[in-house]
């Protein structure tokens, strides 16, 4: 076993603080990778606080990972020493259902290995994030970065990157569409800035006053505060889609409201109580709620070299490990310009 540099939660109410854990040897298939850097997704909140039901402990968050490539096994194809890799949210998968076939192992019929709280395909040994120094990965389930410097803003990308292409990919989000955001933190500016180069006319919709020149300047057309009613009714029956990441319970019909006959919100968020929303709102122009998670590996390095291609990287505020517990604080009060990224130095 290979001892690592951790830190997490050993229950729901525990700071972020050190731990000992041990990682799987290097593998025929695997590489070892050396964590520069990673992001701080509200979904490691929900996680480390057992906000989705009872999380297992101890846990150790962190899955938008990016470091080098220190050691391959054997068999390692895709990669070499040196190399700069990713992890994103899922580390296997069971590799011969019609999802995994598909290119799309997050949706596996025998649930995808998460990054963290989970259990490797064994079903004993537990995974443990990238809140760490070092990583073990098989390399099917490793991504290429296609980026050379900047890398703490690349990190965002393997989930918040990834969770906001692959809805506006699915839904086919392009010129000639007025797409909604609703709420502006690191999956929401993420989807700012992907659906104004996919062509689309870009609102953001947002709790925060503060943020609407951010927003102008990563790249939306308009803001709209979503707590002012005069606002909201003049858009009502307005866009084509709504890329809903909230974090916290709301009530969706005010925002389904805004959609056109047919209308779209693409659902990300995923608050720890259920979102609340009426039949008769969507029956009424047929319209639609879609939910999408992350997206596979072959189409998270579509992602990847798309957003190298056009110079797309996440604005983040990178700090140090043990500032983890004010940054989770003030990720919970959307006060994050745009993700936290840990330096892995510090560690
Ligand atoms: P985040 O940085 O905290 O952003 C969420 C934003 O939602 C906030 O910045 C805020 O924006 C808005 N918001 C917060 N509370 C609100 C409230 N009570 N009412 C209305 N708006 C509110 O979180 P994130 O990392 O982007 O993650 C967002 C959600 O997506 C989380 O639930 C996370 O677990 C989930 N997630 C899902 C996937 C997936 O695969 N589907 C992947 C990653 C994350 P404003 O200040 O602009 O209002
Ligand atoms: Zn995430
Ligand atoms: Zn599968």
């Amino acid at each position: 076993m290979i001892p690592i540099k951790a830190f997490g939660a050993i229950n729901p109410n525990s700071d972020i603080a050190p731990l000992n854990v041990v990682r799987r040897e290097v593998g025929t298939h695997d590489v070892l990778i050396d964590i520069l850097y990673c992001g701080v997704c509200h979904s490691d909140i929900h996680m480390a606080r057992s906000e989705w039901g009872p999380s297992l402990y101890p846990i150790v968050p962190g899955h938008e990972i990016v470091g080098k490539v220190i050691q391959i096994g054997s068999h390692v194809t895709k990669f070499k020493e040196g190399d700069i890799a990713g992890v994103g949210v899922f580390v296997d998968s069971c590799r011969t259902c019609p999802s995994c076939r598909s290119g799309m192992e997050q949706y596996c019929d025998e649930e995808m290995t998460g990054t963290y709280n989970g259990y490797y395909r064994d079903g004993v040994t537990p995974t443990y994030g990238g809140y760490s120094d070092k990583f073990v990965i098989d390399e099917k389930y490793t991504l290429h970065i296609p980026f050379e410097k900047d890398l703490e803003k690349v990190a965002p990308l393997l989930c918040a990157g990834i969770t906001t292409y692959s809805p506006l990919r699915y839904a086919g989000v392009g010129p000639g569409h007025k797409i909604a955001v609703l709420g502006l933190g690191g999956l929401g500016h993420m989807a700012v800035k992907l659906a104004a180069s996919m062509g689309a006319e870009v609102t953001m919709l947002s709790t925060s006053p503060s943020k609407e020149a951010d927003a102008k300047k990563l790249g939306a057309h308009h803001f709209v505060l979503s707590t002012d009613k005069k606002a909201l009714k003049g858009l009502e029956n307005h866009f084509d889609f709504i890329l809903n990441t909230v974090a916290a319970k709301h009530d969706m019909n005010k925002f389904l409201n805004l959609l056109k006959v047919e209308g779209k919100m693409l659902l990300v968020g995923i608050p720890p109580e259920d979102n609340t929303f009426g039949a008769a709102t969507l029956i009424s122009k047929r319209r639609s709620i879609i939910g999408s998670m992350i997206g596979g590996i072959a189409e998270t390095q579509e992602m990847l070299n798309y957003c190298a291609e056009k110079g797309i990287t996440s604005d983040v505020e990178v700090i140090a490990m043990s500032d983890i517990n004010k940054a989770f604080e003030r990720v919970i009060k959307s006060d994050v310009k745009y993700r936290f990224v840990i330096d892995m130095k510090t560690i």
